[in-house]
């Protein structure tokens, strides 16, 4: 027998009646004869009306406390999972992500995974009982405190989960039938994708696709995990994230293009009157770098016509915006530019696609789609298998249409969600 390991979302275990029927499909997947190990989202909306809760109490809630709270909601959950599992006539237990062997660093909020030791899990396997264990969540080995691995981090959970006991696959249950060639709530006509390589699946998860979280996928492609996601409202295959070579073997024909997304999450912050002479970017970038602020894209624009100054474009996360302005003020004296503006209403739209390498014309295709909408671009980034840019935040919704429709990619039916309030 192989090893599944499972992962339910949020929405797939919002109330009682759905705890009850998530528990009715581990138990159909036990009883066709695999080794069942589970991970858990906590209840719907669970975790945002944990951080609201926190926010009313305290402005500004220490890392520690709001891991503390966090992690409840995931606790919540997988032991009612549990309980619903052995009135099926299976015996469950429930860890935490602690228990369960996930070690972290000590970063709050944003911890990253350092060791799976899965001693328990394996144990409880071992014994015929299935294993729950809460998502996002783990304990830092420096300061033995619990720490959370980031918003929508249970994909992360069970991916590193099913690396560690060797599973097969790493099942991602969700509230739609898989991967989409865009976000069904905002394009309609979006299709399912079957097939998906890491590469792609990454780019399109930091191009603000929200189906898988980004680490799960690298993680995936780290330890060769396949990853199916797919809807536990349905029984209709998802879509698998595999490696290239993968597909290969199967025999899977690749599109051109895999999918498109928005990400309405970052800001651009223009410098003003840089002197044109060489060591000022390093300097900007410098000082962004200790400020800690991650950019995206980056554009210098041609001098004007004096020739002795430009002005730098950079995007980065809206959340860093201040910090990245109130950096760059400190140091304005010693970069010598002459102002700062920053831009939060603005999208990026990115265009995720592995056959962009091989194919001519995609970019033309891209830019009349937009030109077409009237869509105007106000930056461009590239890589291998992606095309992004950034537009005003209103223009988002019909640009990704637009060439959405462009690439063929609408399908014949509306794409159905299941759940989920997108909160
Ligand atoms: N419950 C956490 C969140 O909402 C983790 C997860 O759902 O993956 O972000
Ligand atoms: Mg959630």
């Amino acid at each position: 027998v192989g090893i599944i390991v499972q992962k339910y979302g949020g929405s797939s275990v919002s109330d009682a009646v759905s705890i009850q029927r998530v528990a009715r499909r581990i138990v159909d997947a036990a009883r066709a004869g695999s080794q069942v190990a589970v991970v858990v989202s906590a209840m719907g909306d669970t975790t945002d009306e944990l951080m609201d809760l926190a926010n009313q109490v305290s402005p500004n809630p220490p890392g520690r406390e709001m891991d503390m709270l966090l992690t409840a909601g995931e606790r919540i959950s997988m032991a009612l999972l549990a309980m619903a599992i052995h009135d099926l006539g299976y015996e469950a237990r429930s860890f935490t992500g602690s228990q369960a062997g996930l070690i972290t660093d000590a970063i709050h909020g944003a911890a990253r995974i350092i060791d799976f030791t899965p001693g328990r899990i394996q144990e409880a396997l071992g014994d015929g009982a299935i294993p729950i264990v809460a998502g996002f969540q783990g304990v830092s080995r420096e300061t033995k405190d619990v720490t959370t691995l980031g918003r929508g981090g249970s994909d992360t959970t069970a991916v590193a989960l099913a690396a560690a006991v060797g599973a097969d696959v790493c099942e991602i249950f969700t509230d739609v039938d898989g991967v989409f060639s865009a976000d069904p709530r905002v394009v309609p006509r979006a299709s399912k994708v079957s097939h998906i390589t890491y590469e792609e699946m990454m780019e399109l998860a930091a191009a603000g696709a929200k189906v898988l979280h980004l680490r799960c996928v690298e993680y995936g492609r780290r330890f060769a995990i396949p990853i199916h996601v797919r809807s536990s409202f349905s029984r209709n295959p998802g879509t698998w994230v595999t490696s290239a070579k993968a597909l290969k073997e199967d025999g899977v024909e690749q599109p051109i293009i895999s999918g498109v997304a928005a990400d309405m999450n970052d800001a651009k912050v223009t410098v003003v009157g840089v002197p044109d002479k060489p060591g000022e970017a390093a300097a900007i970038f410098r000082v962004l770098a200790d400020a800690n602020v991650n950019l995206d894209m980056i554009v210098q624009n041609v001098s004007g016509p004096s020739k002795e100054r430009t002005d730098v474009t950079f995007t980065c996360s809206k959340p860093d915006v201040a910090r990245a302005m109130q950096a760059l003020l400190d140091a304005r004296d010693e970069i010598g530019f002459e102002n700062l503006a920053s831009d939060e209403d603005i999208a990026k739209i990115s265009l995720v696609g592995a056959g962009m390498r091989s194919h001519p014309g995609v970019s033309a295709t891209f830019f009349s789609a937009l030109a077409e909408a009237d869509v105007n671009v106000e930056m461009i980034s590239t890589s291998e298998i992606r095309i992004s840019v950034v537009t005003r935040a209103a223009d988002a919704k019909r640009g990704l249409q637009a060439v959405h429709t462009a690439f063929g990619l609408d399908g014949d039916d509306e794409a159905v969600v299941y759940a989920g309030s997108g909160r």
